[in-house]
């Protein structure tokens, strides 16, 4: 095998020379299967309701995931038992379910109880 132009006696070692190998070579189609990796998401992850797999990866197309990020993303959450599907949304788009009311005020009493007990704590004299 002769050196590279540019320098190296492999080509397949030489950076520059892979590049150019791989731009030449014919560019595979990459096909969306959604019903395929939804059938597969829902086999691997028995947990995993159909309908938010679906609703997941059409608002993943909706903010602008290309199918390759949708197909490795889910697989990568697939994977990961404590994720769920909903994870495939970058977590400043995701749109939360609205919480409800009661939950809020609770929660919003206690933040204030906990404020107050921390203003009146005093230090040990
Ligand atoms: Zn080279």
């Amino acid at each position: 095998m002769p050196p590279c132009a540019h320098g190296l006696a492999d080509p397949r070692m030489c950076p520059d020379c892979r590049r150019a190998a791989r731009q030449a070579a014919p560019v595979a189609p990459i096909e969306r299967a959604t019903d395929e990796l939804v059938a597969l998401a829902l086999a691997v992850r028995p947990d995993w309701r159909e309908a938010d797999v679906r609703a997941d990866l059409a608002n993943a197309s909706m903010i602008g995931l290309t199918w390759p990020q949708q197909l490795v993303g889910l697989a990568r959450l697939m994977a990961d038992p404590c994720a769920v599907s909903r994870e495939l949304i970058p977590p400043h788009q995701r749109q939360e379910p609205t919480p409800d009311p009661d939950v809020v005020i609770d929660r919003t009493a206690r933040g204030v109880e906990a404020a107050r007990a921390l203003l009146e704590e005093r230090d040990a004299p």
